[in-house]
């Protein structure tokens, strides 16, 4: 027998397995428990009527009450409409239906009180409203109190009469039959100790509030359990790692000691000094390392991860550092080789264009030993790359690869599973950060090296071109170099690619005494690293290429970043566009180009640019404009399938919740006392739903 909540809709009074399998497919519920969780997206106020002679159309939907004086119908065959003017005593105003004309004037009755719902609109010179609700005033709706939910629903279910006040009815009786069934989900400390309301009593006031205030509560009382619900499991995660998997100890600082005396090429930054430090504590521990580093682009990663590396290398252990490009892993190499060879440590570099025999030479230094740092692209976490003992396994720029791959690099050391650090310069907000990686510890370097000027940035508009122009000569001349980034080449847009081929061929000719490069997805990664290489080696001064430059690329004497079509592109993007400069001494600039014409949001992208450097705010302003879903990165993650509680707004309980599921755990991290009863039965409801709970236990 099914339980109460998993009963399908279809036994609902009135619904039937016809419409049952309509709204299944249309909005993906199919049992009682989906139909109580499927919260109105809004709620109009029903709490108030408006005057007629008061309406305008900037007003959103209105409630007014009153009486029809006249109905006629007007026009012919697809233009006839049905005009009702109705009346209040304060003015009149025209009702208007264009389709189910014959059915509504049947029920129109002049004399009686209605209640009109709807939204006003200026049509010639006149108020009306178009296919507005209709209700026969009563006691009931009179002293109506209620804010009304709205529910999403679909062209096709309101074709059947779905719409969202039958939507409403449904709920409304599986949410009364439900009154025996919920069960309390969350302790009751945690209800009182953060004023929480019943679960029972939130259900029902998140469908039909009785006032503001509750509704306030009930939104509270659900976001909070559904963000504790996600940290909890993220924390019992991490938790469980850190009490099953044994980690290798390197505890030996002496090859780093070396480092650091004769061949640390400036001083690490105060910020570099801490994060080094933690990742230390964690690899002496004996417990394996989960760890995120995240620091803005320039704030020196690749020295931690170095350092990192020599612990590791200098107990026997082997190091790895995975890149998501071709180009991104040849710079990580060539800079580390050179302080490998200072320190006679064997490194190697292992891309998709490896030839098959040097392959084979790295498979074998691998295996014996000889190599002790692998540098690579995805290259490197293919089955058949195997090593004697991988301790540290780095992967930069994280939001290139997948949880799957992360997985893969700890199965490289069968005996004791490597120490994991991931890298990403592409800030986060902490909020998100706790949510995407939630299970790992979180290391931030959150300052750059001493010297740095910040980078100076303008938005130009396009018939400012010339003078752009001039700026850059005086740039070239002064012995700088330049990028001049289009938007990214979609693997179909021919479009693009014109553009940048046109704009290529336009700096040539503005240009004539300079040398220019040009980088772009298509070439082969052959022809990409020679021209990269001609602008690493200063033998060209303009770099024009589309994002593929975006991540990781290092030329310090380059000092001007152009980005043409700069609406184009989102904000995350376009700073780590501009993190390309500004990693030498000289004073760097970023210039924003685009058209007069820009959308609201595309202004607002430019101003923050224009304003701050500061990458964490940025991050914060992006996730405000554009919601967590179209973060990169976070779109397979699934942990973003959020119910109700939006991490961009919601930051705050997030917080709260995030602390309470921690002194939880740490007062019972098994969960066994009498008091967390509730959260465990909880869990065991979900671990049948939820794929993810299986790996809690
Ligand atoms: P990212 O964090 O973006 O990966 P990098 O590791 O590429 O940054 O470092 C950017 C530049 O700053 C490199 O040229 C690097 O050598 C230099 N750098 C790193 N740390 C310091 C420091 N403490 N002082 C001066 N320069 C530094
Ligand atoms: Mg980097």
């Amino acid at each position: 027998m099914p339980s109460f909540f998993e009963t399908r809709i279809e036994f609902l009074k009135g619904v039937g397995p016809q419409k049952a399998a309509l709204i299944n497919t249309e909005l993906g519920l199919f049992t009682y428990a989906d139909l109580i969780q499927h919260y109105p997206f809004r709620y109009e106020d029903r709490t108030k009527f408006h005057q007629i002679s008061a309406l305008n159309a900037d007003m959103p939907y209105v409630q007014i009450k009153g009486r029809i004086r006249k109905i006629k119908t007007i026009g012919q065959m697809r233009k006839k409409r049905l005009v009702v003017t109705f009346e209040d005593g304060t003015g009149e105003i025209e009702l208007i239906w264009f389709k189910g004309i014959e059915w509504i004037s049947k029920k129109l009755r002049p004399g009686v009180d209605y209640v009109i719902f709807g939204k006003p609109t200026v049509y010639g010179r006149k108020i009306n409203i178009a296919h507005p609700e209709l209700e026969v005033l009563t006691t009931q709706n009179e002293k109506n109190s209620l804010l009304q939910p709205v529910y999403h629903t679909t062209e096709k279910l309101k074709s059947r009469y779905l719409d969202s006040k039958a939507i409403s009815k449904m709920v409304r009786q599986v949410i009364t039959m439900a009154e025996n069934y919920i069960m309390e989900t969350l302790p009751e400390s945690l209800l009182s100790q953060f004023g929480l309301i019943e679960k029972k009593f939130a259900l029902w006031h998140i469908h039909f509030p009785s006032n503001n205030e509750l509704l306030k509560k009930a939104q509270f009382r659900l976001k909070f359990e559904e963000l504790f619900y996600i940290q909890l499991r993220l924390l019992k995660l991490k938790l469980t790692r850190k009490e099953e998997f044994q980690g290798q100890v390197f505890n030996d600082s002496t090859l780093l000691t070396d480092f650091y005396k004769n061949h640390l090429p400036f001083e690490l930054t105060q910020a570099q000094k801490r994060v080094i430090k933690e990742i230390y504590q964690d690899m002496k521990s004996g417990k394996q390392m989960n760890r995120l580093l995240q620091g803005d682009v320039g704030s020196g990663k690749t020295i931690v991860a170095f350092i990192c590396m020599l612990l590791v290398v200098g107990k026997g252990g082997q190091a790895s550092m995975m890149a998501p490009t071709e180009i991104l892993a040849d710079q990580h190499y060539e800079g580390l080789k050179e302080y490998a060879d200072k320190l006679n440590i064997g490194i190697a570099r292992l891309k998709g264009s490896t030839k098959v025999k040097e392959r084979r030479l790295i498979h074998e230094g691998l295996l014996n030993g000889s190599i002790q740092i692998l540098v690579g692209t995805h290259a490197l976490i293919e089955d058949i790359v195997q090593f004697q003992n991988l301790g540290l396994a780095i992967i930069d720029e994280q939001h290139r690869f997948g949880v799957a791959q992360r997985a893969k690099l700890w199965g490289k050391n069968r005996e004791v599973h490597p120490h994991v650090l991931v890298m990403t310069a592409t800030p986060i907000p902490r909020t998100l950060a706790m949510t995407l990686y939630g299970d790992l510890d979180v290391s931030t370097i959150d300052e750059l090296p001493k010297g740095r000027k910040p980078i100076e940035t303008h938005h130009q508009y396009e018939s400012k071109r010339l003078q752009v122009f001039g700026f850059m000569k005086e740039q070239i001349a002064a012995g700088r170099q330049i990028y001049i980034v289009y938007p990214l080449i979609e693997e179909s847009s021919k479009m693009d690619l014109k553009d940048l081929m046109d704009g290529y061929e336009s700096i040539s000719r503005a240009f004539p005494d300079n040398h220019v490069s040009i980088v772009h997805g298509k070439m082969k990664a052959q022809d990409k690293d020679f021209e990269m290489q001609r602008f690493v080696r200063h033998e060209t001064q303009i770099m024009v290429a589309t994002t593929v430059i975006e991540v990781g690329v290092n030329v310090p004497n380059a000092s001007v970043m152009v980005i043409e079509n700069a609406e184009r592109f989102g904000l995350a993007q376009l700073h780590q566009l501009r993190g390309r400069v500004g990693r030498g001494a000289e004073q760097s600039y970023c210039i924003l180009m685009t058209d007069y014409k820009l959308s609201k949001e595309a202004r607002t992208r430019l101003d923050t640019m224009v304003r701050t450097n500061n990458g964490f705010e940025i991050a914060d302003m992006d996730l405000r404009l554009r919601g967590p879903g179209d973060l990169t990165g976070t779109q397979q993650s699934g942990v973003l399938d959020l119910l109700i509680a939006d991490i961009s707004k919601d930051q705050q309980i997030l917080q709260t919740a995030r602390n309470a599921a921690q002194d939880i755990l740490e007062a019972d991290s098994n969960l066994e006392k009498a008091e967390n009863q509730n959260i465990l039965r909880h869990i065991n409801s979900l671990k049948k739903s939820v794929v993810n709970w299986g790996r809690i236990s």
